[in-house]
C-alpha cells in the first residue's frame, strides 16, 4: 500500500513558520513510528500570486485533488490588501474549499488546563472543555440566490437568501453524527426553526437522518440563540454542534475563544468520502498570516500542529497517533512553556516558535 499522501502549503506571514515545526513532527513520525508520509509543498495566496499572478495556480490546485490531505498555514498581508478581489490571497484559500467540495467545517474548542486562566469565563466553566462545533461550509446564506443590492423605488435594498436543499442538511449532519460516534455519542443541531423555514427543514432533515440512521447518538435540537447563551453558560453540555453556514460561523467563534489564543486553534474542513473511504479534506489553523509578528520566530505553532492532529484522526485514522500529538502539546504547556501569545503570568520568558517545537518533539520523544 502507498504511504498516505500530503500536499502543504504554508502560505504567507507566520505560515511558513508554524509550518516548519509541522514539518519536523511529520518526520519525527517517520523517523521514531515508522509512519511515512508521501508530502509535497507548494504555494498558495500571496506567494503564489508573487510567482504566478495568481492566489492558486491550476497545477497546485490539481495536487490538492488528487492527495489525501491538505494541510494550509495562512494567506494574506498588507502587501496584498490593494489587489483586486479576484486575485486577492483568501481566493486561492476559498477555490481550495470551493473545488473540493468541502462542505463540513470542523472547529474543536478545547481546553488545555494549563490555558484555563487566559479565558474570559471562570476557570471552572472551561478547564477540561472538548467541544467539536461542525459548520456547514459550502450552502446556506452566504451563497444562495437572489443576492445583491437592488432599487425598490426611491431606496436600495440589500438581499440574500437562505436556502438549504434536503441533501445538503443531510450531508453535513452524516458528517457530525460520524463524528459523535467517535466521541462521547452526543449531538446537538441548532437552527431558527421557530422563525424559519429553512430552520423547519433543516430540523426535520436532521431528525430523519437520525432515525434512519444514527439512532444510537444522542440527538437534542436548540434554537441558535438559546445554543449561544448555552455555550457561554455551561459549555461542557455539549459534545457535538451542528449548525449552519452563518449560525456555525458566529457560534464557532464564539466556542473557539472560550479557549484562549488564536494561536491555539486548529480547524478541518471535509468533504465526502472518496472511492479509498477517506474524505477530502484540508487542515488549517484557525488563525490568519499575522503579519505583525511574521519573520520575528515569536508565532504559535500549536494551531497548525494540532491541525496534523486532527489530519492523523480524521484522514488517516490514526486515532491514537492524533492522541499522541495533543497529549504532547497538554505536557509542554504544563511544564510552563509559553509562546509569546500566552504570556501572562508574571516571570516567564516565552519560548520562540521552534523553541515550542523543540519541546513538543521532546514530549514526543518521552511519549515511546
Ligand atoms: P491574524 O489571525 O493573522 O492575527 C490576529 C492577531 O493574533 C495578531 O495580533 C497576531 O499576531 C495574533 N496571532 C495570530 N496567530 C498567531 C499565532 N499563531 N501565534 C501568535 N500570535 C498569533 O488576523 P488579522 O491580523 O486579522 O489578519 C492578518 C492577515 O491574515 C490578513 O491579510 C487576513 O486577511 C489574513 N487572514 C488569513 C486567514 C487564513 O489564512 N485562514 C484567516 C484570517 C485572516
Amino acid at each position: 500500500m502507498s504511504n498516505p499522501s500530503l500536499l502543504i502549503l504554508p502560505g504567507d506571514g507566520i505560515g511558513p513558520e508554524v509550518m516548519a515545526e509541522v514539518t519536523r513532527i511529520i518526520d519525527w513520525f517517520g523517523a521514531k513510528r515508522g509512519i511515512a508520509f508521501d508530502v509535497s509543498e507548494d504555494l498558495v495566496g500571496g506567494c503564489a500570486y508573487d510567482k504566478h499572478g495568481t492566489p492558486l495556480h491550476d497545477d497546485t490546485m490539481a495536487k490538492a485533488l488528487e492527495v489525501d490531505a491538505v494541510l494550509l498555514g495562512a494567506v494574506g498581508g498588507p502587501k496584498y490588501d490593494k489587489l483586486d478581489f479576484s486575485v486577492k490571497p483568501e481566493r486561492g484559500l476559498l477555490r481550495l474549499r470551493k473545488e473540493m467540495d468541502l462542505f463540513s467545517n470542523l472547529r474543536p474548542a478545547q481546553c488545555f488546563d494549563a490555558l484555563a486562566d487566559f479565558s474570559s469565563l471562570k476557570k471552572d466553566v472551561v478547564a477540561g472543555l472538548d467541544i467539536m462545533i461542525v459548520r456547514e461550509l459550502t450552502s446556506g446564506v452566504y451563497f444562495g440566490e437572489p443576492r445583491g443590492i437592488f432599487k425598490e423605488g426611491n431606496e436600495r435594498v440589500g438581499i440574500n437568501t437562505q436556502r438549504y436543499t434536503e441533501s445538503e442538511i443531510a450531508r453535513v449532519a452524516r458528517s457530525a453524527f460520524e463524528l459523535a460516534r467517535k466521541r462521547n455519542n452526543k449531538l446537538c443541531s441548532m437552527e431558527k426553526a421557530n422563525v424559519m423555514e429553512s430552520g423547519i427543514l433543516w430540523r426535520d432533515v436532521v431528525t430523519e437522518v437520525h432515525e434512519a440512521e444514527y439512532s444510537d447518538v444522542e440527538l437534542t435540537h436548540m434554537y441558535a440563540d438559546a445554543g449561544a447563551m448555552q455555550l457561554t453558560r455551561w459549555p461542557k453540555q455539549f459534545d457535538v454542534i451542528v449548525t449552519d453556514n452563518l449560525f456555525g460561523d458566529m457560534l464557532s467563534d464564539l466556542a473557539a475563544m472560550l479557549t484562549g489564543s488564536l494561536g491555539m486553534l486548529p480547524s478541518a474542513s471535509l468533504g465526502a468520502p472518496t472511492e479509498n473511504g477517506r474524505p477530502k479534506a484540508l487542515y488549517e489553523p484557525v488563525h490568519g498570516s499575522a503579519p505583525d509578528i511574521a519573520g520575528q520566530g515569536k508565532a504559535n505553532p500549536i494551531a497548525c500542529i494540532l491541525s496534523f492532529a486532527m489530519a492523523l484522526r480524521y484522514s488517516f485514522d490514526m486515532g491514537d497517533e492524533a492522541t499522541r500529538v495533543e497529549k504532547a502539546v497538554e505536557a509542554v504547556l504544563a511544564d510552563g512553556k509559553r509562546t509569546a501569545d500566552l504570556l501572562g503570568e508574571e516571570g516567564v520568558t516565552p519560548v520562540s516558535t521552534s523553541e515550542m517545537g523543540d519541546a513538543i518533539l521532546a514530549a514526543l520523544d518521552a511519549s515511546l
